[in-house]
């Protein structure tokens, strides 16, 4: 590994594509040594980043996330945007699922030299998940790349880690697959920025029209987030390449309505502010438990605990008393 950080910063503002993906090993690399690098590193691309479209897209497994991406991101690249997919998924290595973001889902677009596909760092919480995809983003945009597209599943709680880092959050459903929301939390639905009824062909063209018409029923009842903006619902095929276009004339014109308004800067603004907060709220973490008073005392702690001994809240206050005096 180079230990010059001048050479990832080079590298990535050259647009080369090995020097992205050494940059992005070195993000997901845990050892400290590399973090503070990257922290560098970072904090040199920042000014050539923030210019890009970014899109969040959920949806439950089956929903066509996949099938979604390689075809809306050719579509993109055809447009002549350079595109970039990352993904969260904290679950993959535990379930063995599918690797969101993994190139063999994406055919179109693996082969395609106007886009770069990176699968969900592996491992960890959903924290240091998210601050890697984060960071890759970061990076992708230094590396000129315009549009992001970052892909979670619609299940747990990366939907809204999701929905706290792009411009626009699209969740993506199917018709007809028993229960209306099909799993989709209501909070999920709180954020969408449009919601997409996929597979919308063959003999399921109607029943994907009946759907969109329940959820923007359903959509009516929600406060929409912005004064300027009541999320529409759309359907599309993925895989005959339908309703692409008009996503993305949408995607387009609540673009120029949150530049207009200034909600765009405005939402920005107050990610990056959240996004401080969060990695505070981390590191303090992290200082705690690593305290040696903490590892000291921890032990006994637990285990009065687990006899009964002492309360849980009265072991916390303890513990946060001793690191005071
Ligand atoms: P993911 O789990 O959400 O990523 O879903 P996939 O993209 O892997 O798609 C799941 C299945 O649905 C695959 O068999 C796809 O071929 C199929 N599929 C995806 N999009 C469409 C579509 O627009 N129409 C139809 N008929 N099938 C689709």
């Amino acid at each position: 590994m180079q230990k010059d950080p001048e050479y990832y910063i080079q590298g990535v503002l050259d647009s080369n594509r090995l020097m992205l993906s050494r940059t992005i090993t070195l993000i997901e690399s845990s050892l400290p040594v590399h973090q503070d690098m990257v922290r560098g590193i970072i904090d040199r691309l920042l000014p050539h980043t923030g210019k890009a479209i970014r899109l969040g897209i959920t949806g439950v497994p089956g929903a066509g996330k996949s099938t979604y991406i390689d075809s809306f991101g050719a579509l993109l690249t055809e447009l002549g945007h350079r595109v970039a997919v990352l993904a969260i998924d904290p679950s993959s290595t535990r379930s063995g699922g599918s690797i969101l973001g993994d190139k063999t889902r994406m055919l179109n677009l693996s082969v395609n030299d106007r886009a770069f596909i990176r699968p969900s760092p592996s491992g960890g919480t959903l924290g240091g998940v998210a601050r890697k995809t984060r960071e890759t983003m970061l990076v992708c945009e230094a590396a000129g790349f315009d549009v992001i597209i970052i892909e979670t599943v619609g299940v747990g709680q990366s939907e809204t880690t999701v929905s706290s880092m792009v411009d626009f959050f699209l969740v993506l459903m199917i018709a007809g697959a028993g229960d209306e929301l099909q799993g989709i939390k209501k909070g999920v639905l709180e954020v969408a920025d449009a919601i997409v009824i996929n597979k919308a062909d063959g003999d399921n063209k109607r029943r994907a029209e009946l759907a969109r018409r329940q959820y923007e029923t359903a959509l009516h009842l929600l406060t929409p987030g912005s004064k300027d903006w009541s999320p529409p619902v759309l359907t599309c095929s993925a895989l005959k390449q339908t309703g692409l276009e008009e996503i993305w004339e949408m995607i387009g014109q609540h673009r120029s309505v949150m530049l207009t308004n200034g909600e765009h800067q405005q939402r920005r603004k107050q990610q990056a502010l959240d996004w401080m907060h969060f990695l505070l709220s981390e590191g303090l973490k992290n200082w705690f438990y690593s305290h040696p008073e903490i590892a000291r005392e921890l032990p006994d702690l637990t285990r009065d605990i687990n006899n009964q001994k002492i309360s849980p809240a009265a072991a916390a206050s303890q513990l946060l008393l001793n690191l005071k005096t």
